[in-house]
């Protein structure tokens, strides 16, 4: 049983999957009932501008599954950087799937969020200076 309650960024997450063929189909959904939903750290946290995000990457087909945990952008202050959707209200076990793609989707991700990235850095060069 998913320990993890798995919901989507319907901004990103149902556009990333909407021309997938059944059979990619079936298997992100099987990757992320039976894996991401039981143990999401069990992937590659990611670094830099896609900080607070995690990559399942273990598909045969060199496909990646991006997501963030909010117990974790809570944590590690990225909220502004994950911008999921009431990340504040749900449950630390929550997990919110961002994009599926193959290696082209983190520069993808990256320049969608580096406009956040920086804005971020901005502000807490602003906050330790207080
Ligand atoms: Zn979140």
């Amino acid at each position: 049983m998913p320990s993890y309650i798995v919901r989507q960024n319907d901004n990103t997450w149902m556009p990333s999957t909407a021309n997938l063929s059944p059979h990619l189909k079936n298997i992100v959904h099987e990757k992320v009932t039976s894996q991401i939903g039981v143990d999401p750290y069990n992937a590659e946290p990611l670094h830099y501008e896609l900080e607070g995000l995690w990559s399942y990457n273990k598909l045969k087909s060199g496909y990646r599954i991006i997501y963030a945990i909010c117990g974790d952008c809570r944590k590690k202050k990225a909220m502004t950087m994950n911008n999921c959707s009431n990340c504040k209200e749900v449950t630390d076990n929550s997990v919110v799937l961002w994009v599926f793609g193959s290696h082209d989707v983190y520069e993808d991700l990256k320049r969608a969020r580096k406009k956040a990235w920086e804005k971020l850095v901005k502000q807490r060069r602003h906050d330790r200076r207080r």
